[in-house]
């Protein structure tokens, strides 16, 4: 069967995969070399320093370039597009580093604390970049903000923590062929759901760290363009920069996209288990959940995140506990199965409290702004048996 109309439940197994070629194994060997030996000066297999060149790595790439819907050929780009980062915000900032001092950027205003701090506190003075925060749930507020000097849009949805989303093929709409990057931080959504490339857009970037990776035991990014001078420049960045990802941290990434289809089949179903039951309790003032038909932005969860052309509203749920901060507090340490941690996307639940854990770095005016109060909780749904999630959530809202 034509590799390219292969199911996503197909590709993620296969997808960009070859079996290695001198023993037949069916999973890449984990390549732990840093130099490649050659014939005679300049004559070699393809692969010199594993800064610029290595197998397992090009395997998680290649794999992930062909999931987010880059047709780049191996003559194009030898990795199809994919690069895969030591971290997301290396794969971030390196897309920061694709463009020039002066350059503006339109950034959505809710956005993983990480990307904001990187923005205003390091690429602003290091770069001389500009950057403006826009409400992109309003896309009117797009067009007004685009200058001469726009030369990137940096898109989140679902966003973090408010599961804002972003209409995508409305921003293609305004904004394609002004000669401004568009690109998607698809974390959330991830391929299974959402295919921003597909849209129009030009780079989609990845934080492999949650559910990419799916089993929060590594820190690692992507970034993938199927424009293949765009993947030239990315590559002499990857390459001069050097935030490359270690054979080892790619063999992982990859083992975890086997199972990416089969994890967000169920993420995304206990999610909206969880989400309606949360509704209808009397201790929660407020749930956000891109599949509940309340959410703000519903139509565009309808059109743009979907797993076999059925709404699909991801792993993550945002709420807001009654009574502030105490009985946040409080709800929070009475969990059992829920862990009290940062990140998501791995395969057990967790919950976290924006205001003091992963958006303490925004100032108390900006989290005001973007609704982030003292009684808002983030939880990232794990595969654990939903009627046991929700037995947890009960007794410790009880
Ligand atoms: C975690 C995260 C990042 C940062 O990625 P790291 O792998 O932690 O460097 C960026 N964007 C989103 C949406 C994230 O959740």
């Amino acid at each position: 069967m034509n590799k390219k109309n292969q199911h996503f439940d197909s590709k993620v197994i296969h997808a960009g995969q070859s079996f290695e070629p001198v023993t037949g194994a069916v999973m890449p060997p984990i390549f732990l070399t840093s130099t490649y030996v050659q014939e005679s000066p300049g004559v070699h297999k393809g692969f010199e320093y594993t800064r610029s060149h290595n197998p397992t790595r090009y395997a998680l790439e290649r794999c992930i370039a062909r999931l987010e819907g880059s047709e780049l050929t191996e003559e194009q780009d030898a990795s199809y597009g994919g690069f895969a980062f030591s971290s997301g915000m290396a794969a971030i900032s390196t897309t920061l580093d694709l463009l020039n001092t002066g350059d503006h950027i339109i950034a959505m205003d809710d956005l993983y604390g990480g990307t904001n701090r990187l923005f205003t506190k390091v690429k602003e003075r290091s770069a001389g970049l500009q950057f403006s925060f826009v409400d992109l749930t309003n896309l009117s507020l797009l067009e007004n903000a685009i200058t001469d000097k726009t030369k990137l849009i940096w898109i989140e949805t679902p966003t973090n923590p408010m599961l804002k989303l972003v209409d995508l093929e409305g921003v293609v709409n305004i904004a394609k062929d002004r000669g401004i990057l568009l690109a998607c931080d698809n974390t959330f959504a991830t391929p299974a759901l959402q295919h921003p490339l597909d849209i129009g857009f030009d780079i989609v970037m990845h934080s492999a760290t949650k559910y990419l990776a799916g089993h929060s035991d590594v820190i690692a990014g992507i970034l993938v363009t199927g424009n293949p001078e765009l993947a030239e420049r990315i590559r002499f960045v990857h390459n001069s920069a050097g935030p490359i990802l270690s054979p080892f941290d790619s063999y992982l990434v990859l083992r975890g996209i086997k199972t990416l289809s089969l994890r967000m089949r169920r993420h995304c179903e206990s999610a909206r288990r969880i989400a309606t039951w949360l509704n209808t309790q009397e201790n929660v003032e407020l749930v956000i959940y891109p599949g509940l038909p309340s959410h703000p932005q519903f139509e565009i969860a309808e059109k743009q995140m979907q797993i076999d052309g059925e709404l699909a509203g991801g792993g993550m749920i945002t709420c807001i506990i009654a009574g502030g901060i105490e009985k946040s507090k409080s709800f929070l340490e009475k969990l059992e199965i829920f862990s009290l941690a940062e990140s998501l996307g791995g395969v057990e639940s967790l919950i976290e409290h924006p205001a003091i854990m992963t958006h303490a770095s925004l100032s108390p005016e900006n989290r005001a702004e973007l609704g982030i109060e003292d009684g808002l909780v983030r939880l990232s749904i794990g595969i654990e048996d939903c009627g046991d999630l929700i037995a947890d959530l009960e007794q410790a809202l009880a």
